[in-house]
């Protein structure tokens, strides 16, 4: 037999895999990202073949609504016909150049579209989030030593915040699961209390509390602004933290305190970029502008890895020099790949076609309603909405409710990942009604099951 001939047959055989052949496999050579390992003896992945829209496909031909957007990334569904066009299309040109000494169409005119999108003007790229992290924190420390000023180099970030899981990134990152164990390799680094809604006290409201946690921020400042560089934060949504909701004007406050103090103001909208907020930035809705913006996630609707990190002309002219070292010398061999700077041109002209943000808000107001039995419901408390995001606390969830609840959910078909008791909706933004009607009957019948 020949080797195309073996290969084409071994093929076949693959795809008539079921479920189980699958999660044997994965087990013995795949180590899954967050995950204990040994918890998938218990818990076996969900082997996907396919995607379709809202729908995940698994190898037994089980259908599954992608009710978190597949981990917040996918705006447009799977298998989006118009994005997959876009790839196609430039697979036939150039699949991928380096950027360094070569340019090409697809960077040029994302990073021309980002800018005006974004009003800041030069747009440096990498793949992952993590490395726009890094990225926006070395430029900054590396601008204020152009600049002369050497000793700025620490950086302060919120409670619970989180910004990836490399070193540099771990080290602003708050979520002790993650990081206390690499303590001795991280860099120290400071936290200020959140602006989360769900500390405030009992009389105080949302504005009020975030007031009082930028004070916070602002006596940090007062004694350590001469040797800190950049405050990082996730603008209106600490996804990571369990969807914690702030109010505005803590942004608003914290773009001034920047100001004032000499700081920089990093804004990690690797999570609510492109509309998940319901503005296409996150930082539109308190008119503030940051000095980086870190964009990664939804940024090629889901479908390839690309972050980019885009900052002001003058934070760029300090970079700028006849000395090599004062450059900025940051590179990954995949920085600016041209077929996911293809993908998310694709993502940004159907924004602009199909009207998605004004669409957004009449699906939002639709699935507030689905939703008004779940927020009454005598388990549930804090249920909040801000653009295609929801969530929720189960009050009196019995141990490992997360993982329990995540299965039951497959089984009736809608796939969820609790954070904790925290339940939360991330669709991609292409659902339709008959959809967000299953994703709340079936959360509504699990919150009235026993023993959850
Ligand atoms: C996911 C996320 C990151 C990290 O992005 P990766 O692509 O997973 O490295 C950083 N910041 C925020 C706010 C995120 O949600």
């Amino acid at each position: 037999m020949s080797d195309r001939l073996s290969g084409a047959l071994q093929a076949f055989a693959f795809s008539g895999q079921s479920n189980a052949d699958w999660i044997e496999r994965t087990r013995s050579a795949v180590w899954h990202p967050c995950t204990q390992m040994q918890h998938l003896e218990q818990a076996p992945p969900l082997p996907i073949a396919r995607g379709e829209g809202a729908w995940l496909i698994d190898t037994d031909g089980r259908r599954y609504l992608d009710a978190i957007s597949s981990w917040w990334v996918n705006l447009f569904g799977h298998a989006n016909p118009r994005i997959n066009a876009a790839i196609v299309d430039q697979l036939g040109r150039i699949e991928h150049v380096m950027l360094a000494g070569c340019t090409h169409a697809p960077v040029i005119e994302l990073s021309e579209r980002l800018a005006r999108l974004s009003g800041l003007s030069h747009a440096f790229y990498a793949s992952d989030g993590a490395s726009a992290t890094e990225i926006a924190l070395k430029m900054s420390f590396h601008f204020w030593r152009n600049r002369g000023r050497p000793q700025k180099t620490g950086f302060v970030s919120l409670q619970n915040g989180y910004h990836g899981e490399t070193l540099g990134a771990l080290s602003v990152t708050d979520v002790a699961l993650f990081k206390d164990v690499y303590a001795p390799l991280l860099r120290q680094s400071h936290q200020v209390i959140s602006p989360d809604w769900r500390l405030a006290e009992a009389n105080e409201s949302a504005a009020d509390y975030a007031e009082r946690a930028v004070a916070q921020m602002e006596i940090f400042l007062v004694e350590y602004a001469d040797t800190t560089a950049a405050v990082i934060v996730e603008p209106l949504v600490q996804g990571a933290a369990g969807m914690a909701m702030y109010h505005s004007i803590y942004l608003t406050r914290l773009r001034e305190l920047c100001d004032r103090y000499e700081v920089h103001l990093i804004a990690d909208e690797i999570a609510v970029g492109f509309g998940r907020t319901g503005s296409l930035f996150a930082c539109e809705q308190a008119e503030v502008r940051p000095d980086f913006l870190c964009l990664s996630k939804g940024i090629t609707g889901g479908y390839l890895p690309l972050s980019c990190v885009l900052t002001r002309d003058d934070i760029y002219a300090a970079f700028y020099a006849d000395s090599t070292a004062r450059g900025f010398l940051h590179s990954h061999s995949y920085t600016g790949n041209p077929l996911a700077c293809r993908a998310a041109l694709a993502v940004l002209d159907i924004f602009d076609a199909d009207d998605v943000l004004a669409r957004n808000r009449v699906k939002a107001a639709n699935f507030n309603q689905l939703l008004a039995p779940i927020a009454a419901h005598p388990r549930v408390s804090q249920m909040r909405n801000i653009g295609m995001i929801w969530a929720f606390e189960v009050n009196d969830a019995a141990p490992g409710f997360s993982l329990r609840f995540h299965q039951q959910a497959l089984a009736k078909g809608v796939f969820l990942r609790p954070i904790g008791n925290t339940v939360y909706f991330m669709p991609p933004y292409i659902i339709e009604a008959a959809e967000m009607a299953l994703m709340a009957d079936v959360v509504l019948e699990l919150l009235e099951m026993q023993g959850n």
